[in-house]
């Protein structure tokens, strides 16, 4: 599951203009909340310091930019959601392009929902794992930042991460899968891409 290429395809200002792929090449879609640390797991992942860039502003033009990954699949990134200080018009741009992009994305095969393992579960958060689920697409919960769990020697940051799994637990039937990670250590890069070549070859 080793990633030994990576090529910027494209970036899309709207979902109708994503790559069409005549090989119909596999995609996995990176979503979740502004500042979670999206940018570092995708360097992390392709091993690259600079492949998604770390600074975006809120109110910045928002786009998709795919990735293929050694000639085979295309990694996602999508634009971060719930901004701090977005304005209205910013959070309601969001939701109507990504909303587009997963309602009309045949190749797609999984999400990848990053939550910061950082803070506590966010209402937000939730609301986006509602959303995929109720519309049949199926996603991974990916926790970043886990090194701080670590650091602060389990309390309060492990709270957060057991909140977040007692409600996924309680709210899904059968909960979807997660991975914990961390973009500073390491921890659970391997997992994540043994995890996506499984759900390809599934
Ligand atoms: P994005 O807005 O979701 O793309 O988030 P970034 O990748 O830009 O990260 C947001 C902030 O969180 C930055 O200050 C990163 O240095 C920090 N960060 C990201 N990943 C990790 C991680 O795994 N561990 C720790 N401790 N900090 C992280």
């Amino acid at each position: 599951a080793k990633v030994k290429s990576v090529e910027f395809v494209k970036s899309s200002a709207k979902a109708k203009d994503c790559p069409r792929d005549p090989l119909r090449r596999p995609e996995f879609a990176v979503l979740g909340r502004s500042n979670v640390g999206k940018s570092s797991l995708i360097n992390s992942l392709v091993r690259k310091k600079d492949v998604a860039l770390t600074s975006k502003k809120p109110g910045k033009t928002q786009l998709i930019n795919h990735f293929l990954i050694n000639k085979s699949w295309y990694l996602v990134d999508l634009p971060g959601y719930g901004f701090a200080h977005a304005p209205r018009s910013a959070k309601t741009d969001w939701s109507a392009f990504t909303k587009g992009y997963f309602l009309n994305r045949d190749s797609l095969v999984s999400a990848l929902l990053l939550i910061d393992s950082s803070v506590p579960p966010q209402q937000i958060d939730l609301d986006c794992a509602n959303w995929l689920g109720r519309n049949n697409i199926g996603f991974t919960f990916v926790f970043t930042k886990c090194d701080k769990v670590r650091a602060t020697k389990g309390r309060r940051s492990d709270d957060n991460l057991k909140k977040f799994q007692d409600l996924i637990s309680n709210h899904y039937q059968e909960p979807p899968p997660w991975i914990m990670t961390s973009s500073v250590t390491g921890l659970g890069r391997d997992d994540l891409l043994l995890h996506m070549s499984q759900l390809r070859n599934y």
